[in-house]
């Protein structure tokens, strides 16, 4: 352990547009905030190839370069942004405690997390080198469907993101094909029913995924296999979405705060209050419904707001 402790007023754990927002905003309030990166820098959106829905940009950017403007855009008005990963915390005290690589000993007045979740994929091979070649595999359809108009689609999953991006795509695909591993939906009913009910959605009961097909840089269909016949059959895609569920990253944090059942920190509704007094919590961390870049933002700029008003309101 080192035995220098550092004191900073506020501590950003996160730097996905969340974290970065929530960052502008501290360091314009002269709150110098310190942002710890993680081991992903710029979180979900640098696996994402172009963003076109985030409003400001008329022609698109691609995630890596809008994380990177985000980054100049805070550090332009003095935030210390540095690697590192938060290991442990204790909120327990009047001074919460931060770790950093299970070393570095920080003490904060206020706590902005903005971890993010991490969306779940299958593991496959195939799925992961299209994915990393941003070749046609993606867990997000509002963020990607729009590259697929007009073309066959895969997606999987059963749950209610699965239907209602499963939904969402028969807007724009021409078809849309959904395995389902189980005889049937985990999703709500009326979620269930939307999708059965879609003419351009088939749905393929009892099926896992094989293998993610393409040419070596794009995907260009699914294998799959029926649990109960053992038939393996072949479909024509360009793009496979993943949609079984997202992780929200907030392990380190469940001793000290209200979390639901699936991990997402519950803040109090309509601000980035958390159970804690001076803890804030903005983005994906917070919100399995939305997950989107410009939420995130809004979220992060919540964050710095409640915690000016905090140390406002502490210093009297
Ligand atoms: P869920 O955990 O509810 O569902 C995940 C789905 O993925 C399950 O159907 C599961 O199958 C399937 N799955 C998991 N692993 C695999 C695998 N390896 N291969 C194939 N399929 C797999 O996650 P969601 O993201 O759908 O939802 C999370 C929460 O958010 C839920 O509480 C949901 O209700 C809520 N939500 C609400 C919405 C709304 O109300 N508008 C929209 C989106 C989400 P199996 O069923 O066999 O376990």
């Amino acid at each position: 352990m080192s035995d220098i402790i550092e004191s900073v007023k506020c501590m950003i754990i996160g730097s996905g547009p969340a974290g970065y927002t929530a960052a502008i905003y501290a360091a314009r309030a002269n709150m110098f905030p310190v942002l710890y990166q993680g081991t992903q820098p710029g979180g979900q959106l640098t696996t994402t190839n172009d963003v076109e829905n985030f409003p400001g940009y008329p022609d698109g950017i691609t995630g890596p370069a809008m994380m990177m403007e985000l980054q100049a855009q805070a550090k332009r008005f003095g935030t210390d942004v540095r690697d590192g990963w938060v290991t442990k915390v204790d909120f327990s005290g009047p001074v919460h405690k931060v770790w950093i690589n299970d070393t570095k000993e920080i003490h904060c007045e206020t706590v902005i997390i903005s971890t993010g979740a991490s969306a779940k994929y299958l593991g496959l091979q195939s799925e992961q080198k299209y994915l990393k070649l941003g070749g046609g595999v993606s867990a997000c359809a509002v963020c990607d469907g729009f590259f697929y108009r007009n073309q066959e689609v895969v997606i999987v999953g059963a749950g209610d993101s699965a239907c209602e991006e499963a939904h969402y795509l028969s807007k724009l695909c021409t078809k849309v094909t959904m395995l389902v591993r189980r005889d049937e939906f985990r999703a709500s009913k009326i979620m269930a029913n939307r999708v059965k009910n879609t003419a351009n959605i088939t749905i393929l009961f009892n099926t896992e995924t094989e293998e993610v097909l393409g040419d070596g840089q794009v995907v260009t269909g699914v294998r799959a296999k029926n649990k109960l016949s053992n038939e393996i059959i072949d479909i024509s895609a360009t793009g496979f979405f993943v949609a079984i569920g997202h992780k929200p990253n907030t392990d380190i944090f469940n001793a000290f705060l209200k979390l639901d059942e699936t991990g997402y920190i519950i803040n109090k509704p309509g601000t980035s209050k958390t159970n804690v007094n001076g803890i804030f919590v903005s983005g994906d961390a917070a919100d399995h419904v939305y997950r989107q870049a410009i939420t995130a933002a809004g979220t992060g700029c919540m964050a710095a707001l409640d915690a000016e008003r905090y140390l406002a309101s502490r210093e009297g």
